[in-house]
């Protein structure tokens, strides 16, 4: 089966997930959204209140700052996957549990199946944390990661850039700094600085979470 219709499938049943109480109380569930072919995809933390109205990922201001730069390295959010670490939208908008975490990452599991990015940028720091251990965001953002077949690009979350003009340039400068590979996966191989997780025991930090 192709890879949208496997995701369409996918993202019926995450509409109906009761696999923690965050469901409660909610609008509708945001699966995520974007090219299921495309070899990047993009997590970040979890809806907010707009993309809990209408159910699609990133719609309000740190969306449309999500927008802009894709669009300052040339390309946009259909050329990419978009999703969340969790599905449903916390009660005002607080930090996800651990729990909620825990129990959400059976669905990004599944689309990470799916469409087997080659890279996985994660926004802030819950996403980061998803895909690499005991790291700041501080010291590794922008800086990309091999984590078994795939690679890691760690970013700021834009809703953070919007409350920090120092984290805005950042943001903007990783994007542009990974732009090459973003654009173009299979110029990966000639990024310098892409660590090698696999077998290093100096990496440790840097292994993947699962
Ligand atoms: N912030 C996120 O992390 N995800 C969204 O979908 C929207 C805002």
């Amino acid at each position: 089966m192709d890879k949208s219709l496997l995701l369409g499938e996918l993202a019926k049943k995450i509409d109906d997930c009761k696999r923690c109480s965050l469901w409660e109380g909610t609008n509708s569930a945001v699966p995520g959204e974007g090219d299921s072919d495309s070899q990047v995809l993009f997590v970040g933390e979890g809806p907010g209140f707009h993309e809990d109205k209408i159910g699609r990922p990133f719609v309000g201001q740190a969306g449309k700052l999500l927008d802009k730069l894709l669009m300052l390295i040339g390309l946009s959010r259909k050329e990419v996957f978009i999703t969340n670490v969790i599905k449903h939208r916390p009660p005002e908008n607080r930090d996800p549990l651990p729990s909620e975490i825990a129990a959400c990452r059976y669905w990004l599991d599944q689309q990470l199946e799916i469409i087997k990015p080659k890279i996985i940028v994660t926004l802030g720091r819950y996403s980061l944390a998803r895909f690499l251990l005991n790291v700041k965001i501080s010291e590794v953002h922008g800086q990309p990661v091999k984590v078994k077949h795939q690679v890691v690009v760690p970013m700021y979350h834009p809703a953070a850039a919007l409350r920090n003009g120092v984290i805005m340039d950042r943001l903007k400068e990783d994007f542009q700094r990974n732009a090459k590979i973003l654009k173009d996966t299979s110029k990966i191989s000639e990024i310098d600085e892409l660590k090698g997780t696999e077998g290093d025991p100096n990496q440790i930090s840097f292994f993947s979470s699962d």
